[in-house]
């Protein structure tokens, strides 16, 4: 063990020595195998738990999310139409938005959050009342356990206009395009991307922002990726670098 981390320890000093000063070195891990994905391993290794990939296939337990990740009321945001009470989200992606909010309004626009954290339970109940009031499943609202909203790093978002339907043409808004172009900075990205129903199984929400911190989200929206894609390449990513580490370890052992 000694032997290793004293390996470990001359292999950093080898890698600053040998790389300039720059980005390059933060995707050198410690261990000493390189790290070559563009997204930084201590991001991917996602200790927040802000990278979850939550779909049909990817569904929530009901007790999700548990106590330690506390939620924050949001204030001063305007509609909450489809959550009663609190406009709630958790606290790292509350900040975010209301910063997004400010961005936005130094740029001209007001932005209104039209609903935010939803529980296992509020979704059940409206996934009943929309297949009740329809006579089947027409997938408009996502079953329980299968919504982003559960994870307290989503929310919808729209501008005055749009305020009582949330409809695709609000992508045509200034409000929209701004929010498509900027949403990154702020750690945000559109998780229903135009065309991507087959991957997300999800129609064209222009509305809907999702948390996942500034550096997946900026990766994310520069390649025109959705969640489920990112998280295919990071995953292999992390798995062709575990095997390199352990193969490294096996040959200092
Ligand atoms: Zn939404």
């Amino acid at each position: 063990m000694r032997r290793r981390a004293l390996a470990a320890l001359l292999a950093l000093l080898l890698a600053a020595w040998a790389v300039p000063a720059g980005a390059a070195l933060r995707y050198t891990s410690m261990e000493g195998v390189p790290w070559t994905y563009p997204v930084p391993l201590d991001v991917i290794r996602d200790e927040q738990d802000v990278l979850r990939l939550v779909n049909r296939d990817h569904l929530l337990d009901s007790t999700y999310p548990d106590q330690e990740q506390a939620m924050y009321a949001l204030e001063d945001v305007g509609l909450r139409k489809a959550t009663r009470g609190e406009t709630l989200l958790r606290t790292v992606a509350a900040q975010a938005l209301r910063e997004l909010f400010a961005g936005a309004e130094a740029a001209g626009y007001k932005l209104y959050v039209d609903s935010a954290y939803r529980s296992y339970r509020t979704q059940e109940v409206m996934h009943y009342n929309r297949t009740q009031q329809r006579g089947y499943d027409s997938g408009s609202i996502q079953l329980a356990g299968a919504s982003e909203h559960q994870t307290g790093l989503a929310a919808d978002v729209v501008n005055w206009t749009y305020r009582d339907s949330l409809v695709e043409a609000f992508g045509e808004t200034e409000e929209a395009v701004w929010m498509r172009e900027n949403c990154a900075r702020y750690g945000f990205i559109l998780r229903y991307p135009k065309e991507a129903e087959d991957v997300t199984g999800v129609p064209y929400e222009p509305w809907h922002l999702r948390y996942v911190g500034v550096e997946a989200a900026t990766y994310i929206m520069e390649n025109g990726l959705t969640l489920e894609a990112f998280t295919a390449e990071w995953q292999a990513a992390l798995a062709e670098y575990e095997a390199a580490l352990a193969a490294y370890e096996a040959q200092g052992e």
